[in-house]
């Protein structure tokens, strides 16, 4: 192992990091996994990335660029060892906002809801917001391609990404895209380095697309029966002219989950609810998006349909929908979640056989997440002290991804695949398109320095 002290020359001795505290603090993410890197290096600026990065490829040391550490899948924990490099302490600003082109620069360490807060303190608006804003940065949000609740009408994060800065293994500067509306000039490697999981390139800064800030939202929610008839409405709503900002849902046994844990009203008939939120400029837009949307749902099966009256009516109908997943933890102490993703069409049928697995393997999987998107949060409870339930709850996530792929689905819609996904790519990938990836990957990064082990590679 290259001495790791001579990183202080590059970055400095208060921004190299080996003691024990450091290494355990950034050996996690949300996955709970651990593993433990040899250093922790906080960069100042896009040279001193650069230069670690030379180090890491003079030396062969792993190195695995790290936002905030909210990542579901594995992506930055240090899986072979090797150096983390950390973007919270430095660079973590708001370069510019650009009013006269919509366009925001931003440093990858910045966090996603300081941006959302600057640039609509200006009027403007970032739409990307996934539940972790408060805390996930833009550089992990970037890597990660991250959804959020407004997707469905906006979309993610890779519809708002207009230009790169990063850094390769070997150390050189790549600028990509530009700050223009068009751009199709070479490759799109824009296109290829969002949602890339940190393994071809370091971003060090992000050029993003802004829009108007919406004047106006309103909130809505439909009562249904049963999963399949509110997974029915998903598309028929969406096929029939309207495009709701969001449209999330939950199963009956969401439902269940958090009417035990919060006592909060809702129905106890209820097999599927659908959260909805509309936005635009003129009141009178949304109540015709909201009738529309009324009408598909109840011709679907609907049996109830409420409009929230003001803010905290809006609050108390996202409640149920916010909180499911700490509700869920009822039915098992561990918790398998997917955010698996099918054609919005195929809902109903994807949702009817996920609970035909929880039958067969006598185990609950409440499921609830982005209707609107096809994205389903599938979550597989087991109890964790019982080795044989944790096998079982992993045999039913094979089936769910199975499931998912014959119906032309994926096996992540936004948390990607990291380490926790890698065993089930060749379930969705043939030879020929895993071995395109591993082409690319060893044209980016010759040496496998950069983030080693992840995606299945
Ligand atoms: C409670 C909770 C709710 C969540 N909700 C959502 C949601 O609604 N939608 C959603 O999409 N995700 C969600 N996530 C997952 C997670 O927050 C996202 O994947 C987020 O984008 C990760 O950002 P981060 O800054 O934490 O990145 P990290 O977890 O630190 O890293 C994620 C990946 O990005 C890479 N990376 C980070 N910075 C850089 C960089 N500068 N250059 C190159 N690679 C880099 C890392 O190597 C890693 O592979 C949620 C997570 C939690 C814990």
């Amino acid at each position: 192992m290259a001495n790791l002290k001579e990183l202080e020359k590059i970055v400095g001795v208060d921004n190299v990091y080996l003691d024990k505290a450091h290494l355990i603090a950034y050996s996690y993410d949300a996955t709970r996994s651990s593993f433990k890197p040899d250093a922790v290096v906080f960069p100042r600026d896009e040279k001193d990335v650069s230069e670690v990065l030379k180090f890491c490829n003079r030396n062969r040391v792993p190195i695995v660029p790290r936002g905030a550490g909210s990542g579901f899948t594995g992506g930055a924990l240090p899986s072979e060892g090797g150096i983390v490099l950390a973007f919270e302490k430095h660079m973590n600003r708001i370069l510019e906002i650009d009013m006269e082109n919509m366009v925001a620069i931003v440093q990858p360490g910045v966090i996603n809801m300081d941006l959302q807060k600057e640039v609509e303190s200006k009027g403007l608006f970032y739409p990307p917001d996934p539940a972790s804003e408060n805390y996930s940065t833009i550089g992990g949000n970037v890597s990660e391609n991250a959804g959020g609740m407004r997707a469905t009408k906006y979309g993610i994060t890779k519809d708002f990404v207009m230009a790169l800065r990063a850094v390769l293994p070997n150390g050189e500067v790549i600028r990509a895209g530009k700050r223009t509306i068009k751009d199709v000039a070479g490759y799109n490697v824009v296109g290829t380095l969002v949602g890339s999981e940190g393994t071809l390139a370091v971003i060090t800064e992000v050029t993003l697309k802004l829009l108007s800030k919406p004047k106006l939202s309103k909130t809505a929610m439909g009562i249904f029966p049963d999963v399949e008839s509110a997974m029915r409405s998903v598309f028929k709503t969406m096929a029939s002219g309207v495009t709701p900002v969001a449209m999330e849902f939950l199963d009956a046994l969401t439902i269940r989950a958090v009417e035990e844990k919060y006592k909060i009203g809702l129905p106890k008939n209820a097999g599927g609810i659908l959260v909805t939120d509309v936005d635009g400029d003129l009141e009178i837009n949304l109540e015709k998006d909201l009738e529309l949307i009324e009408a598909k749902f109840r011709e679907n099966g609907a049996f109830d349909f409420k409009i929230a009256k003001d803010e905290a009516e809006a609050k108390d109908i996202w409640f149920a929908r916010r909180n499911a997943s700490q509700a869920i933890s009822i039915y098992g102490s561990k918790k398998i979640n997917e955010d698996v993703t099918v054609p919005r069409s195929k809902l109903p049928e994807t949702l009817k056989k996920f609970g035909e697995v929880g039958e067969k393997y006598g185990i609950q999987i409440p499921c609830f997440g982005h209707s609107g998107d096809g994205n389903i949060h599938t979550n597989v409870m087991v109890d964790g002290k019982d080795p044989k339930a944790v096998e079982i709850g992993y045999k039913a996530i094979e089936e769910i991804f199975q499931i998912t792929v014959d119906m032309g689905g994926t096996l992540s819609g936004e948390h990607g695949i990291g380490l926790a996904k890698a065993p089930y790519m060749k379930m969705a990938f043939t030879d020929a398109e895993m071995e395109l990836f591993r082409s690319m990957k060893k044209a980016f990064d010759p040496n496998n320095i950069l983030n080693p082990n992840k995606m299945g590679l």
